[in-house]
């Protein structure tokens, strides 16, 4: 039997995917509430993958060592940082880059040493599933958040964007960062705190990969005010959303 995993970044998402799991059960490792059940027939374990990038790697470890997850997938928020990623966008990661890596002049910059690489790549089936699930569900964006958020947020015809998404122990709040950023890797489309990290803990396992980020922010100088407002409101549904047409276009095995 598949066990798929599911990382929430926010209680929020979390909080509405356990909606959909009647019957699950907790299960505590490492400090870590684990919630394994079912959601579209298939058996899911999910939990909240605490913030930034060690916390989400012991997360990601244990969700593999104990629960023999075979897929995982990643939910959250992030920043953007490639031209035409706005806020209410959702990128989904085709590969995954720690931006504050660096043990350079010993290795290239970004590189992990010993992995002889900088990027860790998402499994190309299920960025391609999830894709599609995200674009069905922002497609429909007024069904999922109701046109009184839509407008409130100022989110008009949200896009779904594919491709590099980097990951550090820094909230990125400022242009002069997010700048420096964009300079040092100018194929990343948004900025998180735990994809990388998590990624390279499934590379190590062999185990499919894949992350789906809500833009809450551009990265720069605007205070988000509303950023827990936005959470709920936007980023949860839509991870909820998106989540659900993905398991519902899968066969559960
Ligand atoms: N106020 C929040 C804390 C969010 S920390 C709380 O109380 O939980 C930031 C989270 O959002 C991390 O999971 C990170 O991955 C993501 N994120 C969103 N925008 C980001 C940005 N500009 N830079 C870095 N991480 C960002």
């Amino acid at each position: 039997m598949a066990v798929i995993g599911i990382m929430s970044a926010m209680h929020e998402e979390l909080a509405a995917v356990l909606a959909q799991m009647p019957d699950e059960q907790r299960v505590s490792v490492a400090g870590r509430d684990f919630w394994v059940g079912h959601w579209h027939g298939h058996t899911v374990v999910a939990v909240l993958s605490r913030i930034g990038k060690v916390a989400a790697a012991t997360t990601a470890t244990v969700l593999l060592e104990r629960f023999q997850v075979d897929t995982l997938v990643f939910t959250g928020v992030a920043g953007g940082l490639g031209l035409n990623v706005r806020v209410g966008d959702v990128v989904v990661a085709t590969g995954l880059v720690q931006h504050d890596m660096d043990a350079s002049p010993l290795f290239p910059r970004h590189e992990v040493p010993l992995y002889g690489r900088a990027r860790f790549e998402a499994d190309a089936t299920l960025v391609a599933q999830l894709a599609s699930a995200t674009q069905q569900v922002l497609g429909d964006a007024e069904r999922y958040l109701g046109l009184e958020t839509l407008a409130q947020f100022h989110l008009s015809r949200p896009q779904t964007h594919q491709g590099l998404v980097i990951s550090g122990d820094r909230f990125v709040a400022t242009s002069a960062e997010s700048h420096v950023l964009r300079q040092a890797l100018p194929d990343a489309l948004a900025v998180e705190m735990e994809g990388a990290a998590v990624a390279q803990v499934c590379h190590d396992y062999g185990v499919p990969f894949a992350a789906v980020r809500t833009i809450s922010d551009r990265a720069d100088d605007e205070a988000h005010t509303d950023f827990t407002r936005f959470i709920r409101e936007v980023a949860s549904r839509y991870s909820l959303a998106i989540l659900s047409q993905w398991l519902l276009s899968r066969q559960p095995v």
